[in-house]
């Protein structure tokens, strides 16, 4: 079973995920890493990230260990390494291809069946599990989510709001599984809420379902 929180980078995803997860006894699954590992394992022998099929292979051939905040590929620590400009930059673009999207698709199915849940990525309410009990769709200005990505990065905000704007392009246009809030989802503006007001509410929202 799974708590489905989707929405742009930025949006607070992350942080709120782990810390519903953590107050409800769920396991946090960060769907993002996964697309990460596959854009890093792309970009080391310099493959060609528009090459849908030859990524579609890699993604398939890839062993992604999701571990808390441990990220492993093929036993490799890559926790780290992933969370690079340039590798989200690669992540964004594999992500695009839907050879990759089924691989990484399937593999979070059959983690899900496992136990409960708190999934965050772009498609886990539209794709992944439309049947999810709470799905949340985060959202916030675009400014607001360059801001705190640059606060903590210590990127040029001008710089990452640029590229943000075209990662979010890609997600919300792309063919497959484009970014958008699945039928029924909550959608909370995290813009002016804090971090421990927004976790609040899902979890009172779990509880209301019952699923807590
Ligand atoms: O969430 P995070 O920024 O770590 O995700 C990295 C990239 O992976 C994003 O740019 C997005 O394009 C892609 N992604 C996706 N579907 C998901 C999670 C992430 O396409 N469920």
């Amino acid at each position: 079973m799974v708590i489905a929180i989707d929405g742009p980078a930025g949006a607070g995803k992350s942080s709120v995920a782990r810390a519903a997860a953590a107050a409800l006894g769920f396991t946090y699954l960060d769907s993002g890493a996964m697309y990460r590992c596959v854009g890093l394992a792309g970009i080391e022998p310099g493959a060609d990230l528009d090459d849908g099929a030859a990524m579609g292979e890699l993604a398939r051939s890839l062993a992604i260990g999701l571990d808390g905040e441990r990220v492993t590929i093929d036993g490799r620590d890559v926790s780290e390494a992933i969370r690079g400009p340039a590798v989200t930059e690669a992540a964004s673009r594999v992500s695009v291809h839907p050879q990759v999207r089924e691989a990484m698709v399937a593999r979070q199915r059959r983690m899900i069946a496992t136990g409960r849940y708190v999934a965050e990525g772009r498609d886990i309410g539209t794709v992944v599990s439309p049947e999810a009990p709470l799905k949340v769709f985060l959202t916030a200005s675009e400014r607001e989510r360059a801001r705190r990505r640059a606060a903590q990065t210590g990127e040029d905000g001008a710089a990452v709001l640029a590229a943000q704007r075209e990662r979010d392009a890609r997600d919300r246009t792309r063919e497959h599984s484009a970014l958008r809030a699945a039928p029924g989802a909550v959608e909370i503006d995290t813009t002016a809420l804090s971090l421990e007001r927004v976790v609040e509410r899902v979890v009172e929202l779990a509880r209301e379902r019952g699923l807590a």
